[in-house]
């Protein structure tokens, strides 16, 4: 690969400065690796101070480099004091549709436009493969109504893999790992997998990078019929799970009728919220330990869960900021109104507090694992698994995830709400649709079903505005209004 002129001309136009970045990091390169993952276990024992200055020191220098490299910050940043001058709070907040409405803007990769980005994320063969021979380009959900694409360059994936591997796998068991990437675990992840989303983009990035492994890791697709996929899981016969919440309830459901036969080591659960009762029910079906993870497609490792099942925020990597309505930040204890990160480790595109959406609590009290870092509660949104009648009358369920997936990418719309109001009776909510939209979505909706044997249910198009959650604004997406009437 061989690295980009220092002094190519940049996007807008822009002629390169003497403070031009380095060429970007290698997608990926084992020394750099190993002193990531150094610095991560080190950084993983430090106290409460030490963190705050290492973290203090990166954001420093990320945003020295914002400022320099990256249109979108010159802007925003325009008139405030040196780094060196300021707190966090002091910064502008960024959301999701300011970042879109400016992608090449918000991007520090020389020659990425909006063209090379949508080309690469339209092409399912390149999902896993690095962008311009550098880049991983992930992109997010519409569940705040906005798909995200979001560039990382090769430190801060280094740094998403050394998290994993030393604070998720590694300090929950008290040893050193024992994951797939070194033991004869096998890895199964289930979840959308027809997309460049972080989950199987990742997967994929790894059986590349590491070949031997590769029959070890292994990605299946939530979009089939619940009888192949559990089909497939036995035939593979994992040891470690990972899925939505959701999901991994269903396929509790399937082990515990004796058509999925699993024996796990663990099952991981990320992406929405469990609840105790779920968590303790999943675990007596599987017969193993349920591990909540918490990552994004803004940053894939945001905190690992301990011995003692709290979440500690890799504070060193990636800082958070829970706020109220108002944009203030909440004292631990309480419930944010949404969640500002800044990601210390991309320089592809930085993240600087930048609005997740999420609902985050940090817990007052400290854990009892002896972890510095702060443990957190984090709300996610809650969608509903729907169970509709097939041929026969037997109950068919359908995984949110996965009808999400289809009205996001087959019919490519991402503001709606799905709920079912029959057994035989789905109403999809699109506010005020153009006519061809509408009937894309029900296309698509409608070929979803018979791929399941549900081709008898009717879908109704309301043009009522999806309605969001008091309080914290979120959309639920996927309802089962039989249960809730109101549709929530
Ligand atoms: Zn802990």
């Amino acid at each position: 690969m061989a690295p980009k002129a220092k002094t190519a001309p940049r996007r807008h136009g822009e002629a390169a400065t003497a403070a031009a970045a380095a060429p970007p990091p290698a997608y990926f390169d084992a020394a750099r690796w190993g002193r990531i993952a150094g610095d991560v276990w080190s950084g993983t024992w430090l106290g409460r101070e030490a963190l705050a200055q290492r973290a203090r020191r990166r954001l420093c220098a990320l945003l020295r480099f914002a400022r320099a490299q990256v249109p979108l910050y010159r802007r925003l940043h325009r008139g405030l004091p040196p780094p060196s001058a300021l707190e966090l709070a002091d910064l502008p907040v960024l959301d999701k549709s300011q970042l879109m409405a400016d992608l090449p803007g918000s991007l520090a990769a020389d020659g990425l436009g909006r063209a090379a980005l949508e080309t690469f994320l339209a092409d399912p063969a390149r999902i896993g493969t690095p962008l311009a021979g550098h880049y991983a380009v992930w992109t997010s959900s519409g569940s705040t109504g906005v798909p995200g694409v979001f560039v990382h360059d090769g430190d801060a994936l280094a740094v998403y893999d050394a998290l994993e591997l030393l604070r998720f796998r590694g300090l929950s068991m008290g040893l050193v790992p024992t994951g797939p990437f070194l033991s004869s675990e096998r890895y199964a992840m289930v979840a959308a997998i027809e997309g460049h989303f972080a989950g199987v983009a990742t997967v994929e990035r790894l059986r590349r990078a590491f070949p031997p492994l590769a029959p070890w890791l292994r990605a299946f697709s939530v979009l089939q019929p619940l009888p192949a996929l559990v089909a497939q899981l036995n035939q593979y016969r994992p040891t470690l799970l990972a899925a939505y919440p959701t999901v991994a309830e269903l396929l509790a459901d399937e082990q515990a009728a004796g058509r999925l036969r699993l024996s796990l080591d663990e099952l991981w659960c990320g992406g929405e919220s469990i609840g105790p009762a779920t968590r303790q029910r999943m675990a007596r079906l599987f017969g193993c330990r349920v591990r909540e993870a918490y990552g994004a497609s803004e940053f894939l490792s945001i905190a690992w869960p301990c011995r003692y099942d709290r979440l500690h925020v890799n504070c060193d990597w990636v800082l958070l900021e829970g706020v109220d309505a108002q944009g203030r930040a909440v004292p631990p204890g309480v419930a944010s109104h949404t969640t500002l990160l800044t990601n210390l480790a991309n320089r592809a595109q930085p993240l600087i507090r930048y609005d997740l959406g999420d609902s985050v609590t940090v817990l007052p009290q400290p854990c009892p694992c002896g972890s510095q870092m702060p443990a957190i509660e984090v709300q996610g949104r809650s969608d509903d698994v729907l169970s509709l009648a097939g041929r026969h009358g037997q109950a068919i369920k359908l995984m949110p995830l996965a009808l999400a997936t289809v009205l996001e990418d087959e019919a490519l719309v991402n503001d709606f709400q799905l709920l079912q109001t029959g057994r035989r009776h789905l109403t999809l909510r699109l506010g005020r649709p153009e006519r061809a939209r509408a009937e894309a979505a029900c296309a698509a909706l409608q070929a979803y079903l018979q791929r399941l044997d549900l081709a008898g249910v009717r879908i109704d198009v309301d043009r009522a505005t999806p309605g969001r959650e008091a309080g914290s604004g979120k959309l639920r997406r996927v309802i089962n209004a039989m249960r809730t009437p109101d549709g929530g």
